[in-house]
């Protein structure tokens, strides 16, 4: 099974994504991670992603297709893939249907998870991540059941994105939608598109979602 999951940053898309890894065993493709794991590395890619990610604004279609083009011919991705924060442009949206074609892949469920943009600056501000696992966080709306122990690995160390900060969340929230809210009409109108309601307990988002895909 393969998912895209949309929306504008804040909305879950990362926190339901690990969600669903779990739970059905198909791998979570963050094109975010990917990139912050190029910048920590210092390679190439890395480099010309830093500036641009920590403006808020988009890296290239060119770099963002090959990336994950490559990544998706992996062998863990052949049980299926969740897309978050891919595809985020019309090209890339039209990039991935020739990859999916070419491969022999196609994808079951596009989803929208559908929240107010005001919500987003509080969420994205929150947020943390244990540095050990990946585990997603947040000062006031997901804390860990032990202040300062990661409840997946025990880990005690965390960190905050570089971008998540007020002033970068507006040209984020703008890059979206400008240029990512164009492809839900493209998704609606070969009609896989489907919506859940974001502003929801992150618990019930998950469900609405296993009752999508389950
Ligand atoms: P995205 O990947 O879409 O940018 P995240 O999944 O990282 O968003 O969520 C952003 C922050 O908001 C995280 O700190 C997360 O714990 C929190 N969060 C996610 N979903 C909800 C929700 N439904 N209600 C409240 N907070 C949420
Ligand atoms: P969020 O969780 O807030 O939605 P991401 O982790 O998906 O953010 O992305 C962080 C940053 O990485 C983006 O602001 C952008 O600069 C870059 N980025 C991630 N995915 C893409 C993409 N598909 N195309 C272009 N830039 C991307
Ligand atoms: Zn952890």
């Amino acid at each position: 099974m393969n998912l895209i999951l949309m929306g504008p940053p804040g909305a879950g898309k990362g926190t339901q994504a690990q969600r669903l890894e779990k739970k059905f065993g198909i791998i979570q493709l963050s094109t975010g991670d990917m990139l912050r794991a190029a910048v920590a590395s210092g390679s190439d890619l890395g480099k010309q992603a830093k500036e641009i990610m920590e403006a808020g604004g988009l890296v290239s279609d060119d770099l963002i297709i090959a990336m994950i083009s490559s990544r998706i011919d992996e062998d863990d991705c052949k049980n299926g893939f969740i897309l978050d924060g891919f595809p985020r442009t019309t090209p890339q949206a039209e990039a991935l249907d020739v990859m999916l074609k070419d491969k022999g892949i196609q994808i079951d469920h596009v989803i929208e998870i559908e929240v107010d943009d005001d919500a987003m600056v509080a969420r994205i501000t929150g947020r943390y991540t244990c540095s050990g696992c990946g585990a997603g966080y947040h000062d006031e709306f997901q804390k860990p059941a032990t202040e300062g122990v990661c409840d997946q690995c025990g880990g005690t160390e965390f960190t905050r994105r570089a971008d998540d900060n007020a002033e970068t969340v507006r040209s984020r929230l703008d890059a979206y939608h400008d240029q990512t809210a164009p492809i839900l009409a493209y998704y609606k109108e070969k009609g896989n598109l489907k919506g859940v309601e974001g502003m929801a307990a992150i618990d019930d988002v998950t469900e609405q979602l296993n009752g999508i895909v389950g």
